[in-house]
């Protein structure tokens, strides 16, 4: 059965609905954009199909950041176990970020922590898109 689901990234004002195939796996699921339901003005000028990419690519390379900083970061997480059983480390509280114009993302850290342009490159080198996240 065809579902329909709206999705509100946390990484920018976007809103956008989508549809999904329930009798397909869910680790191998298609999902396709149906419309924008709102468009942030980092978004404006996408069709609907290139909004959607957009947001997925902005929402996983902010999940990816956190994700390197929690490992960069000891003292910002705490560790719990995954679903197997095996320790992985998260972040106590979220970070602050946002999306700058040209979608270049901003990642705020405690302001105790130091060597924030260390740490900015070392994201850099591990995206392998420089100049895609600011660490301030
Ligand atoms: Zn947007």
């Amino acid at each position: 059965m065809i579902r329909r689901t709206t999705w509100r990234p946390d990484t920018c004002g976007c809103v956008i609905e989508f549809e999904w195939d329930d009798s397909q796996p869910e680790d191998s699921r298609q999902t396709t954009p149906v419309r924008g339901i709102s468009v942030c003005s980092l978004h404006q000028d996408l069709n609907t199909q290139e909004q959607y990419n957009a947001l997925i690519e902005d929402n996983s390379r902010k999940n990816k950041v956190e994700q390197m900083l929690a490992e960069l970061l000891p003292e910002l997480t705490d560790t719990v176990q995954d679903v197997d059983k095996n320790p992985v480390k998260v972040l106590k509280k979220p970070l602050e970020h946002k999306y700058l114009p040209g979608r270049i993302l901003e990642i705020k850290l405690p302001s105790e922590i130091q060597g924030k342009k260390v740490i900015e490159n070392e994201l850099h080198a591990r995206l392998k898109e420089s100049m895609k996240v600011v660490v301030v």
